[in-house]
């Protein structure tokens, strides 16, 4: 088990090494960030702690219940938590559930989610691959922005999610993602293409697919994105099931 654990320290410290070496020799910076020592998320848990993986998100949905926690509660059909693999290397993180998630109880399975789903796949995954959820878990009306106290009240919830999911990487999908778990408000068109630290994670900001249906000249850039993702997730020996070709 030491050892093991001794493993994953040192597979992140590399992927981290790695990847600051990459971006250098390509004149970004974008790790300056990421700190070399693991995360508490990404820390075994040692005599005790909160349970990880599927139990852990089990136990989190039933905390959350029939959340009555903000004003979003009234309008909402589902609950959207989130989908796929409990112990997912890949978590993608987006904004809040629209009308079809509301009414499917599932993230991204609109138009933009469709999207998502052929950027997963381009990547080399399938849905259930990885873990897909939001910043709220309720749908805001009319598809309008969240709103702050929204977001503060569904926050400590993905905060969590993520503690249980231990992800490799993160790929957070769009200015509010971003803005959540990054703390900075920063243009999505500055922050992405550059890995950032997420709690000791390495978190790669893209742009949201529902901004590439908008405008799909910016799919180039944010395919680069993902591809800079699996190129770090290979340095560590995480490879996808169907690796796209080079
Ligand atoms: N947009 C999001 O940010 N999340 C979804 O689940 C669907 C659309």
């Amino acid at each position: 088990m030491a050892t093991e654990e001794g493993g994953e320290r040192e597979a992140l410290r590399v992927l981290v090494c790695q990847i600051k070496t990459n971006l250098a020799a390509r004149g970004r910076s974008g790790l300056l960030g990421v700190s070399l020592k693991t995360s508490s998320a990404t820390q075994p848990v040692e005599g005790g702690g909160p349970p990880r993986g599927a139990e852990g998100l089990k136990i989190l949905r039933e905390e959350i219940g029939d959340c009555q926690r903000c004003k979003l509660a009234g309008g909402r059909t589902h609950i959207v938590y989130g989908v796929g693999n409990p112990d997912a290397d890949l978590v993608f993180v987006g904004e809040a559930p629209g009308a079809d998630e509301d009414a499917r109880g599932e993230p991204f399975v609109g138009k933009a989610g469709q999207l998502l789903t052929k950027m997963i796949e381009a990547m080399g995954y399938e849905r259930g691959d990885v873990y897909i959820c939001n910043v709220l878990k309720c749908r805001p009306p009319g598809n309008r922005n969240p709103e702050p106290d929204e977001v503060a009240s569904c926050e400590p919830f993905l905060k969590r999610q993520l503690g249980a999911l231990r992800p490799r990487m993160i790929v957070a999908l769009g200015k509010f993602a971003v803005q959540c778990l990054l703390r900075d408000d920063a243009p999505i068109s500055r922050l992405r293409g550059n890995f950032r630290s997420y709690e000791g994670i390495p978190l790669m900001p893209t742009f949201h697919p529902a901004y590439l249906l908008r405008d799909p000249s910016k799919k180039k850039p944010a395919w680069d994105d993902l591809k800079a993702v699996n190129a770090a997730l290979a340095q560590v020996g995480i490879t996808p099931p169907n690796p796209p070709a080079a």
